[in-house]
């Protein structure tokens, strides 16, 4: 029997269970990841030596992130984990991984992608401004180091993550100048009968609102942006609500428009796509296991499709269980079955949140034709639109080829999506239709040093027709 080298790429919940679940079947997986500790996004872990207890830290969900935490440091003994580990490329059975400065190949003969998700971001007026962040940068700053972006912050976006980062900013002690939701009073009526099935996570979101009200934070619904004001640094952020516009003083603003599935790797590796309507994303094809279409390679978490932290732990187990399975070895059927069951559930409130939270299909229209589109290659909204009327292109690799749309370092992580709306608005199409960006590696940034060594280490391809 040939020896099996499991990899699992992402220590958040979704990788750590998957690793539980083969090494409780003597398997010794590696695992990799670009953080410095284990736990993922949402249970991301300071600093050794930072003294925030857990409860402050992760609020309602304190115990989780324990046991979570706990049960990698449980498997540790017999995984070999290597943090501070950025995978940058995959080719072949092969990945090209770079820790301290160093990239190394890592061959695997089966892959578990776990790679979490990352904040989905429009552009508008002043989103370049220094002071603007990510919602999920914003809350990295506070859970990792113990730092806020700003003494008086302004949220704005929309989801779940909206108010609670909002809410652990206030209780950290920092000024929340406001909280404004694209979402309507309505959106989050139509999505009210289908989060009473879920309802702790319906009691956690009212908590926040509440709490932020009482503490005298501003709440709004059914906000557009207008634009950051400020040239160094920002200083107040104007939006609108209905017909009118309001100008909020504030030293720094946190957005974001849900999540993004980090699927680069998946797409790399040869993984067959498919469009999700509930995402608003392309994200790999898979079966109810997270099998993807090229055999022994396996999504789970929020890199597949965005189903939160505790989906993100059943997906790790269910897809360790489909490895055990095809490989021969003993897994647990009904496990599996179980494991399913409360993913499909989950899947239900989900739907239901998008409703509540719905995606601002009109933003992407309302974008000038100055805004930079993408920063990395100082790429404006009016350039795409320009391509598609000169061009009649109206698919996003060609518009990327004509503009240099998503061409630079980032290679469209933070651009692809408002790329892809502004493009598909421009042809009066849907984001489906335009397709998505393919994928380059380095998958995220690394120094040209370290891609030109490891190219020159690798053997070159025999000539055609030499052995
Ligand atoms: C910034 C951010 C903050 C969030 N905060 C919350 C929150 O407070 N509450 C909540 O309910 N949900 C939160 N979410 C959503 C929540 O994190 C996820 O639902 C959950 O963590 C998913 O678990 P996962 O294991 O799939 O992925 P993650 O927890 O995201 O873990 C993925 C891991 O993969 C690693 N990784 C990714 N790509 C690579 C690569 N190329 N090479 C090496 N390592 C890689 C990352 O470093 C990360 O540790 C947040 C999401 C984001 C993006």
């Amino acid at each position: 029997m040939s020896v099996l080298m499991p990899v699992i790429v992402g220590a958040g919940p979704a990788g750590i269970r998957a690793a539980q679940a083969l090494v409780a079947q003597g398997l010794r997986p590696i695992i990799l990841d670009e953080a410095a500790r284990a736990g993922g996004q949402i249970y991301r872990q300071p600093p050794q030596g930072f003294q925030r207890p857990k409860s402050a830290l992760y609020g309602f969900e304190h115990r989780k992130a324990d046991a979570v935490h706990r049960a990698m440091a449980d498997v540790m003994p017999q995984v070999d984990y290597r943090p501070g580990s950025l995978v940058w490329n995959v080719e072949g059975k092969t990945l090209d991984v770079l820790h301290d400065g160093i990239s190394t190949a890592v061959p695997y003969t089966h892959l578990i992608l776990a790679t979490g998700a990352t904040d989905r971001v429009l552009p508008f007026p002043g989103w370049l401004t220094p002071g603007v962040y990510t919602l999920g940068g914003s809350q990295v700053a506070l859970k990792f180091q113990g730092c806020a972006i700003g003494s008086r912050v302004v949220f704005m976006g929309t989801g779940p993550l909206l108010y609670l980062v909002a809410y652990q900013y206030a209780k950290a002690g920092a000024d929340v100048a406001a909280v404004l939701d694209t979402a309507s009073f309505a959106d989050h009526m139509a999505g009210l009968p289908g989060l009473l099935r879920a309802p702790a996570l319906l009691a956690k979101g009212l908590y926040y609102m509440a709490w932020l009200r009482a503490h005298g934070v501003p709440l709004r619904r059914g906000v557009r942006p207008v634009a950051v004001q400020g040239d160094e640094r920002v200083t107040a952020f104007t939006y609108r609500q209905g017909n009118r516009t309001h100008t909020v003083p504030c030293d720094a603003l946190a957005y974001g428009l849900a999540l993004r599935s980090e699927t680069q790797l998946a797409s790399l590796v040869g993984c067959e796509f498919a469009f999700s309507t509930r995402d608003r994303n392309w994200i790999p094809r898979r079966d109810a296991a997270g099998r993807t279409s090229v055999p022994g390679v396996y999504v789970a978490g929020d890199g597949a499709a965005i189903g939160g932290a505790d989906a993100a732990e059943l997906a790790g187990e269910r897809a360790a269980l489909a490895l055990l399975e095809d490989t021969g070895h003993a897994h647990d059927a009904r496990r599996a079955h179980q494991l399913q069951t409360r993913l499909a559930a989950n899947d239900r409130v989900r739907a239901t949140l998008e409703r509540a939270f719905p995606f601002p299909q009109d933003w992407a229209a309302s974008i000038a034709d100055d805004t930079v589109l993408c920063r990395c290659e100082e790429v404006t909204a009016g350039t795409v639109r320009q391509a598609v009327r000169e061009t009649d292109a109206q698919e996003l690799n060609r518009v990327k080829a004509l503009t240099r749309v998503g061409m630079g370092r980032c290679q469209g992580r933070m651009c692809g999506a408002a790329a892809a709306e502004v493009l598909a608005q421009a042809c009066g199409l849907t984001p489906a239709d335009v397709g998505r960006l393919r994928n380059q590696p380095p998958v995220k940034p690394v120094p040209v040093r370290v891609v030109c060594v490891e190219r020159q280490d690798k053997p070159m391809p025999a000539p055609q027709g030499q052995p």
